[in-house]
């Protein structure tokens, strides 16, 4: 084979609703190459909404020049291990995103990530590594991300907003803008539960839900 070739990692859901982000994605850059899925459950190959599916050892097996591999798992602890494995094999971590995003000026963002449709991205936002936007979500002016961050559908990321590596923001989350002095902060590792409003900065490590957003604190 003299073509590259792709992969998502994961043939769950979030696999599988990216798939078609993926392949909008080679179709704009006019690329004719197979995707195929990756997931360590399978045995032997199958086929998965139209894909062929195989596990990561057959995956590596493939004979091709370059593999790019996004790595669609919402838990982001096996998306930093997988992520380490597939950089250690000498792969390459691919960034996908649908036709119709919004990305404005300034945007620094790291490898890996995957933006789903109707993502906005507004200006002057750093984000890391294997950053995953869901449909709907927004990140708006001035905030930095880390890495392996994760937005589920509709997340409202306001200004001046810092959220530390591995933090995972639930469905329609709102989170109220910081200032340029001041940003608001969501820790390390934090979980901020869906439809929550989020006020004042959360610690690391804990999860936060209701409006206003308080810690749930463990039984
Ligand atoms: N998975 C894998 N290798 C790993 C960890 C997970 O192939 O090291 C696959 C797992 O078999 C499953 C998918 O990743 O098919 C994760 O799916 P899950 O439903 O847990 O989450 P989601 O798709 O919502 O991220």
């Amino acid at each position: 084979m003299s073509q590259p070739i792709y992969a998502i990692y994961g043939a769950s859901g979030c696999g599988r609703s990216l798939m078609p982000v993926a392949r909008q994605q080679l179709y704009r850059e006019g690329v004719n190459s197979e995707i195929y899925f990756i997931d360590d459950s399978l045995q032997e190959q199958q086929i998965v909404n139209g894909h062929i599916a195989l596990n990561y050892q057959s995956f590596k097996d493939l004979d091709a020049p370059q593999k790019y591999v996004l790595i669609a798992i919402a838990n982001s602890q096996i998306r930093e291990k997988l992520a380490n494995q597939i950089i250690r094999d000498g792969l390459q971590l691919w960034t996908v995103h649908a036709d119709n995003i919004v990305m404005m000026d300034n945007i620094e963002i790291g490898e890996g990530a995957a933006l789903s449709p109707f993502v906005s991205i507004t200006s002057n936002i750093k984000i890391g590594k294997c950053f995953h936007a869901n449909l709907y979500s927004y990140v708006e002016h001035d905030c930095v991300i880390g890495d392996y961050v994760t937005f589920a559908p509709g997340v409202k990321c306001n200004g001046n907003i810092h959220i530390q590596d591995h933090a995972y923001i639930g469905a329609g989350a709102v989170i109220k803008q910081g200032t340029a002095n001041k940003p608001l902060v969501i820790g390390r590792g934090a979980i901020v539960g869906m439809g929550a409003v989020v006020t004042k900065d959360v610690p690391p490590n804990v999860t936060v839900v209701g409006n206003p957003a308080r810690v749930l604190e463990k039984n």
